[in-house]
């Protein structure tokens, strides 16, 4: 399997850097993958004067999976808008047709201070947030603003979802559920929304072939409070662009600790983009004190769902267990009690836990 490396900006290269050395450990120990690297964003524009140059989007076509650390950064602000860095990510998920999001909320009992919910309330919290990722509102047309018959202003979008871009979908999330506690939560606006009723009939119908896996349907009012009511009673939820942006960015919050995200962005075909849901944290690059574990675990995440090798998945979220139980804590984890350690440090514990 090919395993493309994209450090990125900012933190990116420390961050990665730690991912890559645990990669390399499963290597020594019989992992079948061929790493190449190539750059992204800010440091691609410095290299080829495009954030998503050739160089970079051939070896990503030929790669089963991609590692990347995070993009952007104050110095390339002024560029124009198709130069950014930011650019380059929006353009390698358009370019691979990455349709589905994949984000994990674990939240470790060791770190449960670290949410502002009670610790009893997320303590050993673990749910998965499927959300599709190039349809919805945000793509439909038309689109526009534009001046109404009465002559006034008005605003509109179009809410929009083709039968196949649901079941596909719908897929992945199933499988994700069969991987894991087999429950799946759909979640609508079924009683307003005839996109989203539609949805939950092809959710309903596509269930029919994942017999081991247990759907349920959630209005998204509904499920955004009971997020964080009771936010241990979900496995995996699935839902639209719109609903699933808003949902997984609470969902996160309920960890507190945003250098332990990973997320997985995947195809039709299980290939992936896997990158951990901070940015590049301008204002601690260079220093080797970021938190490599949200890379380390988006690693995990690419050998679970692209590379198929959950014992090594496993392993390597035993591993990130272990050095947290062990009181071992980069800055931002940091509490009385606990042993302070930079990036590197990190990832060399991981590797030692392995
Ligand atoms: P950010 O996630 O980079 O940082 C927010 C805060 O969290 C900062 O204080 C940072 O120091 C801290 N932080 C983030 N990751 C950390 C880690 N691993 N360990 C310890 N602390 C960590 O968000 P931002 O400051 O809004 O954005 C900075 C840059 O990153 C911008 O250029 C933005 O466009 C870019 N960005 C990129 C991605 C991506 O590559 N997917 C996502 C979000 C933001």
């Amino acid at each position: 399997m090919k395993v493309l490396v994209l450090p990125g900006d900012g933190i990116g290269p420390e961050i990665v850097a730690q991912a890559k050395k645990v990669l390399n450990a499963l290597q020594k120990d019989g992992l079948d993958i061929e790493l190449s690297e190539a750059p992204l964003g800010g440091a691609a524009y410095d290299a080829y004067g495009a954030p998503y140059p050739e160089f970079t989007q051939k070896l990503a076509r030929e790669a089963d999976a991609i590692l990347l650390g995070a993009v952007g950064g104050p110095q390339y602000d002024q560029l124009d808008r198709p130069l950014r860095p930011e650019r380059g990510l929006l353009g390698i998920r358009k370019d691979l047709n990455l349709f589905a999001n994949l984000r994990p909320a674990i939240l470790y009992p060791e770190l449960a201070n670290a949410s502002t919910l009670k610790p009893e309330v997320v303590s050993g919290l673990d749910i998965l947030i499927v959300r599709e990722l190039t349809g919805d509102i945000y793509f439909g047309q038309p689109r526009g603003i534009r001046v109404n018959e009465a002559g006034e202003r008005e605003g509109f979008n179009t809410m929009l979802y083709s039968e196949s871009e649901v079941r596909r979908i719908a897929h992945v999330a199933f499988r994700a559920a069969q991987k894991r506690g087999k429950k799946l939560c759909s979640v609508d606006k079924a009683n307003v929304l005839e996109t989203t009723e539609f949805w939950k009939e092809i959710m309903t119908d596509v269930a029919k072939e994942y017999p081991d896996v247990e759907l349920s349907h959630m209005y998204v009012d509904n499920a955004a409070m009971q997020l964080v009511r009771a936010p241990k009673q979900f496995d995996v939820m699935v839902t639209g662009n719109i609903f699933g942006d808003i949902l997984s960015d609470q969902a996160s919050m309920l960890t507190g600790s945003i250098g332990m995200l990973p997320s997985a962005s995947l195809d039709q075909n299980g290939k992936g983009l896997y990158e951990p849901s901070h940015g590049s944290a301008p204002d601690i690059a260079g220093k080797d004190i970021a938190n490599p574990l949200a890379t380390i675990l988006s690693a995990a995440m690419m050998l679970r769902y692209s590379l198929n090798n959950e014992a090594a998945a496993v392993r390597v979220e035993n591993a990130v267990k272990a050095v947290l139980a062990q009181g071992l804590r980069t800055a931002d984890i940091y509490e009385a009690g606990t042993t302070k350690v930079s990036c590197s440090q990190m990832g060399d514990a991981v590797v030692a836990a392995l």
